[in-house]
């Protein structure tokens, strides 16, 4: 049997308030529809067709808006869906094949990120490629509970002697956030030590609902770090403008 419902003067108050600001709202639900429309049409018929629901007009007056993509997959529901760490490393991050990528985690989480978005990479005549590689540590039960920070480091001097990259990343798996390994402050010491770019990303699976967190994680760490960090900024008289200079990547 259902109770009936009396909500509290704050609740009423807070109702009424969304009511006006729905009625004030920019965005038409007809707009909506048109603009996700015109946005498919770049899509083949089938991908346009699921691409549909995962976009939204923002309006800013309504709060409780979400893609589907960012909905939490039921317990107990078989998916498809990848971890954060599998958008990172896995998408975003491995196609750039002439860096080595080192996953900091169990042996399946790597394997498991290894075939994916490899066919993204296309080599050049000359210069390195790793992409046919597969790099872990391969936490094992003492590596979680005392710790991984010293295999990482190790692993990332293993890969530098053996192949000399430019550059390395570092991923992080469940694990390594649950324990709490400084991933960033190896990743900084190895930089410092070795003399090229040891980027790291904090991408443990558990940090979104899908591999898109992963994605977001990845491009954020990429844009802050690498681009534009081997060139000069010329300096533009009355302006400015604050640049910093880093160590190449690849
Ligand atoms: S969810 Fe966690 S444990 Fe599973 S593959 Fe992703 S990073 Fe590894």
């Amino acid at each position: 049997m259902t109770e009936n419902y009396t909500p509290t003067s704050e609740q009423a108050a807070a109702q009424a308030n969304e009511t006006v600001m729905r009625s004030q709202s920019p965005v038409s639900p007809e707009q909506t529809t048109s603009t996700v429309e015109d946005i498919i049409t770049a899509y083949p018929k089938k991908v346009a067709k699921k691409r549909a629901k995962h976009i939204v007009v923002r309006d800013g007056n309504e709060p409780t808006q979400e893609i589907q993509a960012n909905a939490r997959t039921t317990p107990g529901i078989i998916t498809q869906r990848g971890c954060a760490f599998a958008g990172c490393k896995g998408v975003v991050v491995a196609p750039f094949g002439d860096c080595i990528h080192i996953v900091h985690g169990p042996v399946g989480c790597s394997y498991y990120s290894w075939l994916t978005r490899r066919n993204q990479f296309k080599p050049r005549e000359e210069g390195q490629n790793f992409i046919h590689y597969c790099f872990t540590t391969d936490m094992n039960e003492h590596d979680i509970v005392f710790g991984g920070v010293g295999k990482l480091k190790t692993a990332i001097q293993e890969a530098y002697d053996t192949f000399h990259p430019k550059a390395i990343t570092v991923h992080a798996t469940c694990p390594v956030g649950l324990i709490g390994d400084d991933i960033q402050g190896a990743a900084k010491e190895m930089s410092d030590k070795l003399g090229i770019s040891v980027m790291s990303f904090n991408c443990e699976g558990y940090k979104g609902v899908s591999q898109s967190a992963g994605h977001h994680i990845a491009n954020n760490g990429i844009f802050k770090n690498w681009i534009g960090a081997d060139q000069e900024t010329e300096e533009i008289p009355g302006y400015t403008v604050n640049h910093e200079v880093r160590r190449t990547s690849c």
